[in-house]
């Protein structure tokens, strides 16, 4: 089955590729499909379910789509549903991060986890799963790895940052490789996907 992944963040298409192994990945571009809907939603699901709709209203194909962010315990659970505009300028990950350093600067409680929710959207159906890993906000950037706000993200099940993990070991524990790998089941045990 060929699937298309409903967005922009050449950095999601790549983790989505690496996790999520049961079909072929296709990005928008490769779909030729030029879209970036408004995520409108208040939550993680209501905006994974409005990118998927929305590309798969046009496509007519099996579309997978991710909504993700940072929650911090300090700051209520901001940035949440905002952590991609967290500085004002959508994607800016360095601006973000230089943000959420200052909003905790001499802050002792760093606990954050990051969350996503990812959906399907098919003929078949829609569905959607989450997933979340929990660790702190560093005081300083470790490591160059992975994107947005990774080297700011200490895992408690990695015992180390996720700038410095390998692709392999932030799959295995992310909240987007948590959110797929359910997701796989749950289509799997509808029969939506082979086995
Ligand atoms: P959105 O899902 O397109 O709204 O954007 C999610 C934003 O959350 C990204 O732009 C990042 O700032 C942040 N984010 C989501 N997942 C990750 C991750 O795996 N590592 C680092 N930052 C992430």
């Amino acid at each position: 089955m060929e699937i298309i992944a409903a967005t922009n963040n050449a950095n999601k298409i790549r983790e989505i590729k690496e996790i999520f192994c049961d079909a072929k990945i296709i990005s928008l571009k490769e779909a030729g499909i030029d879209c970036d809907p408004d995520e409108t939603g208040n939550t993680y699901e209501e905006n994974a379910l409005i990118k998927a709709r929305a590309i798969f209203s046009i496509a007519k194909k099996p579309v997978l789509s991710d909504d993700s962010g940072l929650s911090v315990n300090f700051l209520g659970g901001r940035p949440g549903v905002y952590s991609a505009r967290y500085s004002g300028v959508h994607g800016d990950n360095d601006a973000n991060n230089v943000k959420l350093l200052s909003e905790l600067e001499g802050v002792t409680d760093r606990r954050a986890e990051f969350v996503s929710a990812v959906a399907f959207v098919s003929e078949k159906g829609e569905f959607v799963c989450e997933g979340r890993v929990e660790g702190e906000i560093l005081t300083e950037k470790s490591g160059e790895g992975g994107f947005g706000y990774d080297p700011l993200f200490y895992s408690y099940d990695l015992k180390k940052s996720f700038g410095v993990a390998t692709a392999e070991e932030k799959n295995r524990v992310s909240h987007r490789g948590r959110a797929l790998r359910a997701l796989s089941s749950l289509l799997k045990e509808q029969g939506v996907l082979d086995d």
